[in-house]
């Protein structure tokens, strides 16, 4: 049923790969006109070509922006606010797994800092700035009602449970994500603007490959997965769609798990 989002707009970030980018295609063949962002400037233009290619009746942008400094994402919503007249939907999704992060013994503190500067502050300043443009969308039918908005973070399963492979900073900024998400859903609740923790289970995509480099690394996490395989980008990318669209209306504060059933039988 395409249609489900038709000019809405879209802000998502992480846009140049694995969910984002399924996320950006889905949201833009649903109508959405889409912002893209990533840190990485070829990945974010490469996305918006291939929008402009598929879907030539929704507009997107690429924006180059890094989400753990206040001063870009401020900007990449005003980008988005002044190209297309509103924000509709925010997908906070720019995370990172350093390679080395490990145990409580192992972590170092420059890479905690690095995993909660952009995996917790750019979900916060994304909120932040996301909220202050949901409060300025056009009224509903003159009744003085926002219209509010819909913003989905991308938590992870290890916000609920431990991970088999030791991964400290990571898990404890997914935690943060969760936390926060609960929050804002409660305290925004009355002005219509929703906001929903994604949390993928272990999947297909450049950000964990990279953390299980090693064939051993891959199976202790494979052994775990009730399904015996890893997730695709796009089955997560089509719970944030659920999430995105007035078919969640009455859906807020939740972890949406997209996990495979791990969480059932971790
Ligand atoms: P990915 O590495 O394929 O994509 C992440 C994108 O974010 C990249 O394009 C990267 O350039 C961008 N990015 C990184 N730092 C950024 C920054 N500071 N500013 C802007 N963009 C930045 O990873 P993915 O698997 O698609 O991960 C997306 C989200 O899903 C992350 O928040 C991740 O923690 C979460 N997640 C992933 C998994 C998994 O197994 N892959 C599981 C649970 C949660």
């Amino acid at each position: 049923m395409p249609g489900r989002l038709l000019s809405r707009v879209a802000l998502i970030t992480g846009a140049g790969s694995g969910i984002g980018l399924e996320c950006s295609l889905l949201f833009a063949q649903e109508g959405a006109h889409v912002a893209l962002v990533d840190v990485n400037e070829q990945a974010v233009q490469k996305t918006h070509k291939l929008i402009g290619e598929r879907y030539p009746n929704v507009k997107s942008i690429p924006i180059k922006a890094d989400v753990s400094k206040e001063e870009s994402v401020k900007d990449m919503v005003e980008q988005t606010v002044t190209t297309f007249g509103r924000l509709d939907i925010m997908f906070n999704n720019a995370g990172i797994m350093h390679p080395e992060d490990d145990n409580a013994l192992n972590t170092e503190e420059r890479i905690w800092d690095l995993t909660m500067n952009i995996n917790v502050k750019g979900v916060w300043w994304g909120c932040k700035y996301a909220i202050l443009a949901m409060r300025k969308n056009p009224t509903d039918e003159g009744k003085g009602l926002h219209t509010g908005g819909s913003i989905i973070n991308t938590a992870s399963f290890v916000a609920l449970m431990g991970a088999a492979t030791p991964q400290l900073a990571y898990t404890a900024s997914k935690g943060a994500v969760l936390a926060m998400t609960r929050e804002l859903a409660m305290v925004h609740a009355r002005e219509g603007i929703r906001v929903n923790a994604i949390c993928p289970g272990p999947l297909k995509t450049p950000l964990l490959m990279d953390f299980l480099n090693t064939d051993e690394k891959k199976q202790r996490r494979l052994v775990h997965l009730p399904m015996g395989r890893f997730g695709e980008a796009i089955e997560v990318a089509r719970g944030a769609l659920f999430l995105a669209s007035d078919d969640s209306s009455y859906v807020t504060g939740t972890d949406f798990l997209v996990d495979g059933g791990l969480s059932s039988c971790y």
